[in-house]
């Protein structure tokens, strides 16, 4: 009995130090914070299918950036055959590619690494007439639907390694090759 007491005696003192119903509002206080924080986080994150939903010029830079979908078929080497007015396309990609990895071997450096590399912007989209019809930029300019295989859609970039330039079987430009041996056959627009 006196222990019980005791007890009885230890908790009251417990609780005037650090009342529990203090203690309940604190952890639903901290549930509710919690909540709200992550609904702010999942409404600041580049707006569901932003692709189809937004104009390009209204995309955020995180949004321009995420609609590349690193095909790679922008860096291969082009070439006008004589005066024809036709451009050639070749299986030369960039000196700087790298073929292995799939990407740019320096992209934050690239326009410093290799002149000619250009930068697509909204500005001069319309320009931009030689990219490949699949390039997930041109279409939303013509205002055309993002293939299933488009790593926003797809979830993977895995899916665009049979779209882009790997199809190509490409190499490195080099001071030993002579971009008209490796011509593609379609012209630019055709592919
Ligand atoms: S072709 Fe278009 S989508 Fe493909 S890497 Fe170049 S800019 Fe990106
Ligand atoms: S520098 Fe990089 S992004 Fe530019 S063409 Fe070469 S590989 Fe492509």
């Amino acid at each position: 009995m006196a222990r019980a007491s005791a007890f009885q005696a230890e908790c009251r003192e417990f609780e005037s130090r650090f009342p529990l119903h203090l203690f309940f509002i604190y952890h639903h206080l901290f549930f509710i914070k919690l909540t709200i924080v992550s609904t702010i986080i999942m409404n600041s994150k580049p707006s569901d299918f932003f692709w189809e939903t937004k104009p390009l010029n209204e995309l955020t830079t995180q949004e321009w950036e995420a609609l590349c979908d690193r095909c790679g078929l922008c860096c291969l080497n082009r070439i006008q055959v004589e005066e024809g007015d036709t451009i050639y396309l070749t299986r030369v990609a960039c000196r700087c590619y790298d073929i292995g990895v799939g990407q740019c071997g320096d992209y934050p450096n690239r326009f410093a690494q290799v002149e000619g590399c250009t930068q697509l912007t909204i500005e001069r989209i319309s320009e931009f007439t030689w990219l490949p019809e699949t390039c997930a930029y041109r279409l939303r300019f013509e205002n055309k639907p993002l293939p299933s295989w488009h790593p926003l859609i797809s979830g993977t970039p895995l899916s665009v390694r049979e779209h882009g330039i790997h199809k190509y079987d490409p190499v490195n430009e080099s001071d030993n090759i002579d971009l008209e041996d490796y011509v593609i056959d379609e012209g630019v627009g055709d592919w």
